[in-house]
């Protein structure tokens, strides 16, 4: 049911967007690619979906920390594919510190792209999303969307601030084809994850291991990393028709963290 329509993904060159990007190209669905990495990379990963599964491929750089170039990343979209149907909000970077340690710049770098290019794809997309009478916009949070931990005050103010949009947004077009959902994953294990060990492991003055099952799985009863494909799986499900009463909601994928 999705064949044929088209997708904009942010931060999709790595880890769970390129997971997501990946899943709704198996569906037939045209997709942009957006975020940093290896040029040659980036084509072979492009040239791999067209080739895998007969859909069109774009690729925009821009920078989800500017508005100037969010909008001209979103035209393109629109002008090439002729619509941008689902929009998939999962470009995120991390920084652990104390609070009152926390570098400012580092603040403001993480809630333009947690959070504020959200508002501006969102923005952006959501006039031809009501034109055309069908959209689906899923926002990735993160379990620190409904909790948090200490180090990690402006992830998780973003992240809330996520859950947020995604509610309000809800309600704005409740009566329409259109719903927005926050997904919230617990820790899935992709390259972000491998730089928060490290930064943990520094914080916490302990080794990899102690870590991984101390700090990072420390509140995920499972015991187990969340799998990008999982992630990628729900996703699609909200992008469905069988999904279109669920709006406005935050659904933890967490192996069972904020159940506790
Ligand atoms: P990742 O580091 O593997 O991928 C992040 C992507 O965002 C990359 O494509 C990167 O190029 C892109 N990106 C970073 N800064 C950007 C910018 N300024 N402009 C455009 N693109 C930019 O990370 P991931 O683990 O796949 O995380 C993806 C999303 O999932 C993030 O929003 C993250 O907060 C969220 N999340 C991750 C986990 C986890 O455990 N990995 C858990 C919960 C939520």
């Amino acid at each position: 049911m999705l064949k044929g329509k088209s997708a904009l993904v942010t931060g999709s060159t790595s880890g769970i967007g390129l997971g997501i990007a990946r899943a709704l190209a198996a569906q037939g669905v045209n997709v942009m690619l957006n975020g940093f990495g290896n040029s040659s990379e980036i084509k072979a990963v492009r040239k791999q979906l067209e080739s895998d599964y007969g859909v069109r491929t774009l690729y925009s750089g821009a920078d989800m920390s500017r508005p100037k170039e969010i909008a001209t990343m979103c035209a393109e979209a629109e002008a090439q594919f002729g619509a941008v149907d689902i929009l998939v909000n999962n470009a995120g970077i991390q920084h652990v510190s104390p609070v009152e340690r926390f570098p400012v710049d580092k603040w403001d770098q993480i809630i333009a792209i947690n959070l504020s290019s959200a508002f501006h794809t969102i923005r952006e997309l959501l006039p031809g999303m009501r034109a055309r009478g069908w959209g689906r916009i899923v926002n990735i949070a993160s379990a620190h969307g409904l909790a948090a931990s200490p180090f990690k005050s402006a992830y998780i103010a973003a992240k809330h601030g996520v859950v947020g949009l995604t509610k309000t947004v809800a309600l704005e077009t409740a009566r329409t084809a259109i719903t927005c959902n926050a997904i919230c994953p617990g820790y899935v294990l992709t390259p972000l994850v491998e730089k928060q060990i490290g930064d943990q492991a520094a914080v916490h003055a302990l080794p990899r291991e102690e870590v991984i099952e101390k700090v990072m799985l420390e509140k995920q009863p499972s015991k187990r990393f969340v799998q990008v494909d999982e992630v990628a799986t729900l996703t699609l499900f909200l992008c469905t028709d069988g999904a279109a009463s669920i709006t406005g909601a935050a659904l933890p994928i967490d192996g069972g963290w904020t159940a506790a």
